[in-house]
């Protein structure tokens, strides 16, 4: 209920100190939409789905995502382009040309054009990816299992449309072959997660994808979706270390660059190594001066546990070797596989 309500309704049950201590509005000087809070005094926020502190967290997010520097960190140069522009979806930020002039008031051309540039090359996504980047209230996770079978945002929407809530239960429901695994399910940092009863996330989930269906479409045009369900599209799962070698200084820097390559390959960059990994990327598979972290001894664990049953002819059909490899050598395996 909106907390000035609870006010009202409450007075008498707690002493009129402690109810002046809650906040009718919401702290954004930007905004002052009311407050709304359970019963418990629990879940206190702001009732106003475009409020620009969460709008800003949304752009934050969604930039340390895609690993575009300068504009990450809360602070003043998401403030500024929120500002500039009245955003009001973070999605826009991919509407953003250099023609239009600097980013915000106070963030120089330079810099601007430094952003532009990274953002420029990473415009690439599968339907999925784009739906989870736009880090709409629960929908993280969510966005694979509910747009995994898509490649059209028109089709995806008919069908959620016309199927409504019911139809997402049914798609959370769906659980391997979804194109994540339970492993990076839990890795994952997730409101949608929170609510343990499925119909309540279905719903939760639903309302969101009808709240902010509109920006999806916006902002369709200014980026590039993957037809990964054309003939011959080839998926890969590839999980990267920290260090993935030369020429690359960061993960980000490679990932762009992958998925730039070819338009028959799609390579689904993971956030965790688990067994359904064709390639584990890690700069120490060519140089023996880097330091073996945690993934790679787990993969390797399960590489040695490979060998071992197929050894003793104990395979079974879920195990699978996963090959260690560098960013060079895996640009190498791409290469082959583009032109089969
Ligand atoms: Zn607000």
């Amino acid at each position: 209920m909106l907390v000035r309500d609870f006010k009202v309704k409450m007075k008498g049950v707690y002493d009129d100190g402690f109810l002046n201590t809650l906040p009718s509005t919401c702290f954004d000087p930007r905004c002052g939409s009311p407050t709304e809070m359970s019963d418990v005094l629990t879940g206190l926020h702001c009732n106003n789905p475009r409020c620009p502190s969460k709008i800003a967290i949304r752009i934050v997010a969604m930039m340390n995502k895609l690993g575009v520097k300068d504009f990450s960190g809360k602070g003043k140069r998401v403030d500024d382009f929120i500002t500039k522009w009245g955003v009001d979806n973070p999605l826009s930020i991919f509407c953003y040309e250099l023609s239009d002039g600097t980013l915000g008031d106070n963030i120089s051309m330079d810099m601007s054009t430094k952003i532009f540039n990274q953002l420029d090359t990473k415009r690439a996504f599968t339907l999925a990816e784009y739906v989870r980047i736009a880090n709409m209230p629960f929908i993280q996770t969510s966005a694979f299992k509910i747009f995994s079978d898509y490649d059209d945002l028109a089709e995806a929407y008919r069908d959620i449309e016309e199927g409504g809530v019911e139809f997402i239960r049914n798609k959370l429901n769906i659980g391997k072959g979804s194109g994540v695994s339970k492993e990076v399910e839990d890795s994952l940092i997730d409101s949608e997660d929170a609510i343990p009863d499925i119909s309540v996330r279905a719903l939760k989930i639903y309302q969101s994808l009808m709240t902010y269906k509109q920006d999806l479409f916006d902002v369709l045009p200014f980026v590039k979706i993957i037809n990964t369900h054309a003939e011959g599209m080839v998926t890969l799962k590839v999980k990267c270390t920290e260090e993935v070698g030369k020429p690359y200084r960061t993960k980000a820097e490679f990932y762009s660059e992958v998925n730039n390559l070819y338009g028959n390959l799609h390579v689904e960059f993971v956030d965790n190594a688990t067994k359904e990994l064709d390639y584990l990327v890690w700069a120490g598979a060519e140089d023996d001066s880097v330091r073996v972290s945690r993934k790679v001894e787990k993969v390797t664990g399960w590489n040695e546990q490979y060998k071992k049953r197929e050894a003793e002819g104990a395979l079974k059909s879920t195990d699978k070797y996963i090959p260690i490899v560098s960013a060079t050598q895996l640009l190498k395996i791409l290469e082959g596989l583009s032109s089969k």
